[in-house]
């Protein structure tokens, strides 16, 4: 049985004074019990909240770590064990932001993904096609090749400790979201992708959904067979928000 599980990706948001607002408002939740919850904050205030959040079971992670596991020469970056010495659990993993904006490569994020597992975080791989992507047919083959040439490179072994969130890029921040049933269409063939390779593996691992979640839009999505939760954006930037999405993988 697969725990549901609700990330809240804070971007590039957030200001000390802001942060610390936010911390109270996720205080202040009444959380469910059989999800997991986690938020991802820009990786300045990520000591601040994880001191804010002592004590709650909120998970926190980071939305991007080096090439490498180990401290070294490397400027600007963040060792996965740094990260995992500060207190993350967690990791993103291709992000179709860093896909697209800083033009991360599939060596590169396969690179990332063993280097947070060296480091002791579970990487949350995000996969995703464009809206041209999809008027194009292409959805499945896309999101096919983005996970096989992780399982190619790394082996299905590597998803014993991984989540995978699939976010379609048009819906990333757009307001648009995938009907539940286009969601779990392209869930159900991510599944099937692991299944080919080992039946424990398909069936453990959670696949997220991402894109314009919110409170509304949330019940029927994660009423879906194969979607374990959600990957949330601008609305976990709103606590009561983020907290009845929480909720509603709770249902
Ligand atoms: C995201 O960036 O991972 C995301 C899903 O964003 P939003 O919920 O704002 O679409």
């Amino acid at each position: 049985m697969r725990r549901t599980m609700v990330a809240g990706n804070w971007k590039m948001h957030g200001t000390r004074a802001s942060v610390a607002e936010l911390i109270v408002g996720l205080r202040a939740l009444s959380l469910p019990t059989g999800v997991d919850v986690a938020v991802f904050p820009p990786s300045l205030y990520i000591g601040q909240v994880i001191d804010g959040l002592q004590g709650l079971p909120v998970a926190v992670g980071a939305q991007n770590a080096a090439v490498q596991s180990k401290q070294g020469a490397l400027t600007g970056e963040l060792a996965s064990t740094q990260l995992q010495d500060a207190g993350c659990t967690l990791v993103l993993v291709g992000h179709s932001e860093r896909r697209q904006i800083i033009g991360e490569t599939d060596a590169a994020l396969i690179a990332k993904f063993t280097a947070a597992q060296e480091g002791g975080l579970t990487p949350v791989l995000c996969v995703g096609e464009t809206l041209e992507e999809r008027e194009a047919g292409k959805t499945l083959e896309v999101v096919g090749h983005q996970l096989g040439s992780v399982i190619e490179a790394l082996g299905i072994k590597a998803f014993v400790n991984a989540v995978i969130a699939y976010e379609p890029v048009w819906a990333i921040g757009t307001g648009l979201t995938a009907t539940p049933q286009q969601a779990q269409d392209v869930h159900a063939a991510i599944r099937a992708q692991l299944q080919a390779e080992d039946a424990d593996v398909a069936q453990a691992v959670r696949l997220l959904y991402g894109g314009s979640v919110k409170a509304a839009n949330a019940v029927e999505l994660f009423g879906m067979p194969d979607i374990d939760g959600g990957l949330i954006g601008g609305a976990s930037l709103n606590a009561d928000e983020f907290g009845a999405i929480c909720r509603a993988a709770g249902n």
